[in-house]
């Protein structure tokens, strides 16, 4: 067991607070009390010192997307070649967040315009995002949501939230609440467990998430208390994000293991990202730490199109570069689906490397992560089942009252029996907008 206080954190706290002791190190709230939000105690507190060439250029990008990180996280940082540090890239700015690329957007996933209520967004037909709060513990360069950091660092209050609670009790569909923001676990556990009563209270949600970076920048939150509140709402599903092999340390495995110990299944979102991550070997550790620690690698993203982020982005091929590292070579349950959340608000969209070579009616040609390929061979008296949606007249066993009814959407749309669509029409496909043109005349 490494020591949850090293020399470099026994420093760090000794020059953010004269004698400070290990319980003020592992006090949440005196970690909040004592971030780091400029460059100059950033190059204090690590001696480390930029060129004034530098210094100037962090200042103007601190103006646009403030700074602010725990003495924890900055704890993780390798002073020796801090510019190169992985922990350093993800909190410290760089000058090139300035940079708007031409593709870049403020709001890439339209998360402001698939918002029917205060800090809903709801995109998918049975789950919607609920944003309970807009403030976080640490500000990862790379957020998605950059357009928001620091300028509304506000809890909303209850009436926000209750507008936000108002829409999921009346809206049947949504079985699946995510608890998001800012962190949720900003908030306070008492105002979290009212919000969790809430949901409870509301008999269509059937499951609830909380995606939080705790875990990673300041796992002194991830209290006694507050795994005994949260015991209470189960089913309760975690997710976290860690990107970096070098972010799993004594004092976040404690968290895990809390976490884990105490039944939420866990669960962890990865941010596929230049000079921090894309490499096949860092993430191989990566899952494998995570799994050892009872965490189930759960996306791999593509970096966003959010402003500030272009240094960040990789091309999609060195995702999929990285999930042909890990299909077959490592245990299933470690490797995540990596996915593009869509521009424009389309969702998440998962990308894989080809295992399916070819096809004819009775063979299926495959090759696996060895590259042998090799054929499956169809059934040859497949009976098809004519689907109409009539349960009752079905042979297979699922009682009425589970399947529950629902619109098909999208491709399943195509693919099914009891709907008319053979074609789903771009908006602006022109040919289309020529007929209708000629319905007019
Ligand atoms: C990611 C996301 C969800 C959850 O998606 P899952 O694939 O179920 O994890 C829901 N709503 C929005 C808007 C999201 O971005």
């Amino acid at each position: 067991m490494s020591a949850i206080y090293n020399e470099q954190q026994q420093e760090l706290a000794e020059q953010i607070d004269g004698n400070t002791s290990l319980k003020h190190w592992k006090d949440w709230k005196w970690q909040l009390k004592h971030s780091i939000r400029d460059i100059a105690t950033f190059e204090k507190l690590l001696d480390v010192e930029f060129t004034t060439e530098e210094r100037t250029a962090l200042l103007e990008t601190v103006e646009k997307f403030p700074l602010s990180v725990t003495p924890y996280y900055l704890s993780l940082i390798d002073r020796d070649d801090f510019r190169n540090d992985p922990v350093f890239k993800q909190c410290i700015p760089n000058s090139q967040e300035l940079t708007v690329g031409a593709h870049d957007m403020a709001d890439p996933l339209h998360e402001d315009a698939d918002s029917p209520a205060p800090g809903i967004t709801h995109r998918y037909p049975d789950r919607v995002l609920f944003h309970i709060s807009n403030v976080c513990s640490m500000y990862c360069r790379h957020c998605t949501r950059k357009r928001k950091v620091g300028d509304q660092d506000f809890i909303p209050n209850r009436e926000t939230i209750d507008a936000g609670l108002d829409y999921i009790r009346n809206t049947p569909q949504v079985r699946d609440v995510l608890l998001s923001g800012g962190d949720p676990l900003m908030l306070s556990d008492e105002y979290l467990d009212w919000i969790l009563s809430e949901l409870d209270a509301i008999e269509h949600v059937e499951v609830v998430r909380i995606g939080t970076r705790m875990p990673v920048v300041l796992p002194y939150r991830i209290t006694t208390d507050l795994v005994n509140m949260l015991k209470k709402h189960q089913p309760l599903w975690i997710n976290t994000h860690f990107n970096h092999p070098r972010e799993i340390t004594a004092s976040s495995r404690a968290a895990l293991r809390m976490l884990a110990d105490g039944g939420f299944p866990l669960g962890n979102q990865t941010v596929l990202l230049a000079g921090v991550n894309d490499c096949p070997r860092i993430i191989r550790v990566l899952v494998h730490k995570l799994v050892q620690n009872r965490v189930r690698p759960y996306y791999l993203y593509q970096c966003d199109l959010s402003e500030g982020l272009s240094h960040f982005r990789t091309p999609v091929g060195k995702g999929i570069e990285i999930i042909e590292s890990l299909i077959g070579h490592t245990s299933g349950f470690a490797v995540p689906t990596y996915v593009i959340d869509a521009p424009g608000g389309g969702g998440k969209i998962p990308v894989m490397p080809n295992y399916l070579i070819s096809w004819s009616t009775h063979k299926v040609i495959l090759r696996n992560y060895e590259g042998v390929i090799t054929s499956y061979q169809e059934p040859e008296n497949y009976q098809s089942v004519f689907c109409d949606r009539n349960c009752t007249d079905c042979h297979l066993t699922l009682k009425l009252d589970d399947a529950n009814e629902y619109q098909s959407i999208g491709i399943e749309k195509l693919l099914s029996h009891d709907d008319d669509a053979i074609s789903l029409i771009p908006e602006d496909n022109e040919r289309h907008q020529r007929r209708d043109d000629d319905e007019v005349e």
